[in-house]
């Protein structure tokens, strides 16, 4: 439902309630999303995109004058002064007094105690390092803490915790203490993404349990509802979720056979995101992936045939000129060799160094150039090039992933 509410001072507030968030604008130049618990989510300023993490951070990005993407996070002071400007918004959105519907979740935002909130969400959640872009959205729940390999040498994503699996219990205790943290702003969330690194590293026989736990929490879409059907089956679900999303490596998933997938299937999962980073052997033991190039098609293939959607993520840049030539031919035959089809993606990530992963050492000492931007640019014009898959809507979708966009 929507609203044009006149404030006392001329300004006129547009508010749009729906079951899942509160979106409020105030002239041409200033949005603010809320969740319906009354947290700031996103907004719309001077010319800037704000995303609020619930960690507290706040990610603004724009494009300057040569259309050029640009991105900050804000200072400490900045998300401050964000914060209070919100507040002070609302409350001559309040003195306006809107109807009760409108009023109740203005009024938690108004009230809404953001350094409590961020000071629960570290207790709940060990820290969120990445998700897929088509996920930054979704209900993450920490099955698993920490990646099992922690070998790759471009990734420090999880090394400062261990590697351990949640109990049926412990995790049941994790999703009620992730809903009492998100409590009406759940509903923003309509996935689920079953973290960290590769979730179903999970043996089957402790996997399921945790399913369970997950049904017991939440309705979960059937895969039967079609994407045309999916908006009105989430219109009416409110609390329910379109499935679990989770990250699988290439070894992982070789010891879980076609049946098993199936059955993680009619569970509720539905997209699997493999990091492939490469089709080429020698740059993925150079950079020390726990799993071959033909364990990771493998691995697509035997769950393409239990039903389950894919996201393969390609790292471009990665290993400079002197794996060029096999890093994009090999990658882009690997990827013409998976049954990719329209509920696919191909994720094209720029390589990023990470200043805590020893890439960058080790590159310089084999006298490898250090990652530059065009050289990514090139690598995923080249690798797009070489790709015969179909392209959408009928073959899988070719998409950015800017490991610097993640907010959660
Ligand atoms: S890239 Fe994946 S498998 Fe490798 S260390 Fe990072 S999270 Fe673990």
């Amino acid at each position: 439902m929507q609203l044009d509410l006149p404030l006392g001072d001329g300004d006129n507030a547009h508010l749009r309630l729906s079951n899942a968030a509160l979106t409020i604008g105030l002239g041409m130049n200033l949005v603010y999303t809320f969740d319906l618990s009354g947290r700031l989510f996103g907004a719309f300023r001077e010319g800037r995109n704000l995303r609020r993490g619930l960690d507290g951070r706040v990610l603004a990005r724009w494009r300057d004058n040569q259309r050029r993407r640009r991105r900050i996070w804000l200072s400490e002071a900045e998300c401050k002064r964000l914060l209070e400007d919100v507040r002070r918004d609302l409350e001559r959105i309040l003195a306006a007094e809107p109807p009760t519907a409108y009023a109740s979740v203005l009024q938690r935002a108004r009230t809404f105690d953001y350094d409590e909130d961020v000071l629960r969400f570290r207790q709940v959640y060990r820290p969120i390092s990445i998700l897929p872009p088509d996920q930054y959205q979704a209900l993450v729940l920490q099955a698993t803490e920490g990646c099992s390999f922690n070998t790759c040498i471009f990734c420090a994503l999880y090394r400062d915790r261990e590697f351990r699996i949640k109990s049926p219990a412990g995790f049941a205790a994790h999703i009620q203490a992730v809903k009492g943290l998100l409590r009406e702003g759940v509903r923003l969330r309509r996935s689920i993404f079953l973290a960290d690194a590769n979730a179903l590293v999970i043996p089957q026989e402790r996997l399921l349990p945790l399913f369970a736990e997950i049904a017991r929490a939440f309705e979960i879409m059937p895969h039967t509802v079609s994407a045309a059907q999916r908006s009105a089956w989430l219109q009416t679900h409110p609390n329910g979720v379109t499935g679990v999303f989770a990250f699988v490596d290439g070894l992982s998933a070789e010891r879980k056979s076609v049946e098993d997938f199936r059955t993680l299937r009619e569970r509720g999962l539905r997209r699997v995101y493999i990091g492939l980073e490469s089709g080429h052997e020698p740059l993925l033991a150079w950079l020390r992936k726990p799993s071959t190039a033909a364990e990771m098609l493998d691995a697509v293939k035997r769950m393409k045939q239990a039903g389950l959607h894919i996201g393969v993520i390609v790292l471009t840049g990665v290993g400079g000129r002197r794996f060029h030539e096999g890093h994009c031919h090999d990658t882009a035959a690997i990827l013409n060799a998976m049954p990719l089809g329209r509920d696919d993606i191909i994720y094209l990530s720029p390589f990023q160094p990470d200043p805590l992963a020893p890439y960058l050492e080790i590159a310089q000492a084999e006298g490898i150039e250090p990652p530059d931007p065009e050289f990514a640019r090139e690598q995923n014009r080249l690798i797009r090039a070489l790709l015969t898959l179909p392209p959408p809507p009928a073959g899988p979708k070719r998409a950015p992933y800017n490991l610097s966009d993640f907010v959660y």
